[in-house]
Formats: structure tokens, C-alpha cells, sequence
């Protein structure tokens, strides 16, 4: 096993929601969560004829391929989500980064501070969560674009308008490129695939192109590490040799459904930590690499994957190219 580097640009607009309403398809994500980019790359290699359904079932079972969510990359920038103690100044539209002074203060068991007011006297508003992503120097909070509309549906195949297909979506836009990790068995190589991610993919939405490369090796793993995805409140998480325990989580909980899980359409809501949380670590032992996409937890016989995606400091400030 092994870890690659994933990037992925749509070739269609992609409905990801983030939030489903009795209208339809309201809020669109501005990320493609771990478990639907492991399910994209097995279905892909399904359709492909590389995987038979007894290799889907033991993968249902017992997972082997597990992804981190995939956030866009911005003008050539990774994004990645931000912390409890990154904040935003809606005078000065700038942003206020006080999270190695917290993660300091966190290893030493103590209480982080809340932010002062800002140098311009302005109250600074919490961005934990919100994707950023650098631009030059200074760190912006980043999203995707979306639009809206009312819609008929095009056939994939024939590129035509299919019959009675109208709906309401709104999407991702075509050519977003999003990045993520994949640990990835040795079946998988490198190399690139066409998946779909999102709804109406038989409609022809979320078609995308999936390109991986092998993943530099992890930096070392300190005592406060960063949530690339939203973290499960578990105080020891372990994962084919690989175990952690954590002494706290710093940040937001939220209600979430974990959704597509692969196989038997497993969707149970869960509570976790926003992403972006820091997380106190009392011990990790065993190999890193599946620390950065997340161990898997297991609920009733499956697995929830998609979440615990942890890098420490360092890694996180790698990503955001600081
Ligand atoms: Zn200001």
C-alpha cells in the first residue's frame, strides 16, 4: 500500500450536494468527500473490467482502497480547509493565521486564546471549515464555482437532450480540478481513469478525469495534527496496524450524514468535528500512510470511510504552499 496524489478535473458539471431539501438539490458541496472518490475509482475500475463483484464485495467487507476528500485547487493552489484558529477581517478582507501559536499552546495542554480584535479595531470571524487556499503570499478563502439552473438532462452518448429530463440542479462547473490522496493496494497504479462523482452521472453529470502519481512520503507525525476531513469523536481509531489515540479535538461539531458509503446504500447520520479541527494526539504507532486518508471506522458491518483524514502541522502548511 501506498499513498498517491490525486487530481481530478470535471468534464461535465457535477452535482455534489452537500444538503438534500424536498425541492431538489440545494446546497452544492465545494468538496468531493473521501467515500464518493473511493466508490467513483471502484466503480471505474468495475466498469473498466479490472475488478470482478467479488473483488467490489471484499472491498465492502474489508476496505483496502480508502481516499481523503478532494477539495478544488485554485489557480494551481491546493486548498485545503481551515482551522478553528484561522479568521477572517471583513474590513481589511483579509485573513488572520494564530494556529501554530494555538497548536503551541495545545501540545502543552493548554487553552488556546480567542482571537484579539483585529489591528484595524474590526472583530475577526471564525473561518474553521471554510476552504482557503494561497494566492501569492497571503492565505484567501477559496470555493468552487457553481451555477444554477433549470435543466434538461444530456445523454452522455449521444450528446443529445433526453426526453422529459427536466430538473432543477446546481453544479460544479466543468474543468474544476480538485486534489486529494488515495492509499492505494497494490492493484492500483498509477496512471489516469475516467470516473463520475455526484448525481445523473447516466445523465451525463460528474464525468472527470482521475490522474495519480505517486504521493511524496508523510513528514513526521508531532502531537497536533491537522482534520483533512471531518473526524468521528473516537478517542482511538486502528486500522491494519495502524493506531492512534487522541488526547482532545479542538473544534466544531456537526451533524453530517454519512453518505455514500459504498455498497448497500449505508447512510447512517454520524456526529463528527468539522473538518479543519486539530487534533491531540497521545500516541500513534504503526505506518503513516493511512493516517493522511483517513482509518476507516467500523459501523454495524460496514465501514465508514471519508473521515479521520489527519496530517500533522507541517504537511497541512505543505499543502497550502507556506
Ligand atoms: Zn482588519
Amino acid at each position: 500500500m501506498r499513498v498517491m496524489e490525486a487530481r481530478l478535473v470535471l468534464k461535465s458539471p457535477a452535482v455534489v450536494v452537500q444538503r438534500r431539501t424536498e425541492r431538489g438539490f440545494v446546497k452544492p458541496a465545494d468538496w468531493i468527500p473521501g467515500s464518493m472518490l473511493r466508490g467513483a475509482i471502484l466503480t471505474a475500475l468495475h466498469r473498466a473490467g479490472k475488478l470482478g463483484a467479488g473483488d467490489l464485495e471484499r472491498e465492502r467487507v474489508e476496505p483496502s482502497l480508502l481516499a481523503s476528500p478532494a477539495y478544488p485547487v485554485v489557480k494551481g493552489s491546493r486548498s485545503a480547509p481551515a482551522t478553528p484558529f484561522m479568521f477572517y477581517c471583513r474590513r481589511c478582507k483579509s485573513l488572520v493565521d494564530i494556529t501554530r501559536e494555538a497548536a503551541e499552546k495545545l501540545a502543552r495542554g493548554e487553552e488556546p486564546e480567542p482571537p484579539l480584535p483585529h489591528e484595524c479595531g474590526e472583530a475577526l470571524k471564525p473561518m474553521h471549515g471554510a476552504l482557503v487556499a494561497r494566492e501569492g503570499r497571503e492565505l484567501r478563502r477559496v470555493g468552487v464555482e457553481t451555477f444554477r439552473s433549470t435543466s434538461v438532462a444530456i445523454g452522455r452518448e449521444r450528446g443529445s437532450a433526453v426526453r422529459g429530463m427536466l430538473f432543477d440542479y446546481e453544479a460544479i462547473a466543468e474543468g474544476t480540478e480538485f486534489w486529494a490522496w488515495v492509499l492505494a493496494p497494490d492493484w492500483l497504479q498509477p496512471g489516469s481513469m475516467e470516473v463520475a462523482v455526484g448525481r445523473g452521472s447516466s445523465r451525463g453529470f460528474g464525468w472527470a478525469e482521475l490522474r495519480l502519481e505517486p504521493a511524496p512520503q508523510p513528514r513526521p507525525y508531532g502531537s497536533v495534527l491537522v482534520a483533512m476531513s471531518p473526524l468521528t469523536p473516537l478517542k482511538r481509531l486502528e486500522w491494519r496496524g495502524c493506531a492512534l489515540t487522541l488526547a482532545r479535538v479542538y473544534g466544531r461539531l456537526d451533524r453530517l450524514q454519512a453518505g455514500w458509503e459504498y455498497g448497500r446504500g449505508f447512510r447512517p447520520i454520524v456526529e463528527v468535528a468539522r473538518r479543519g479541527s486539530l487534533a491531540v494526539v497521545e500516541e500513534v504507532s504503526g505506518p503513516a500512510e493511512p493516517l493522511r486518508v483517513g482509518l476507516p471506522v467500523k459501523a454495524g458491518d460496514s465501514w465508514l470511510t471519508g473521515f479521520n483524514a489527519l496530517v500533522p502541522l507541517e504537511e497541512y502548511y505543505g499543502v497550502l504552499g507556506g
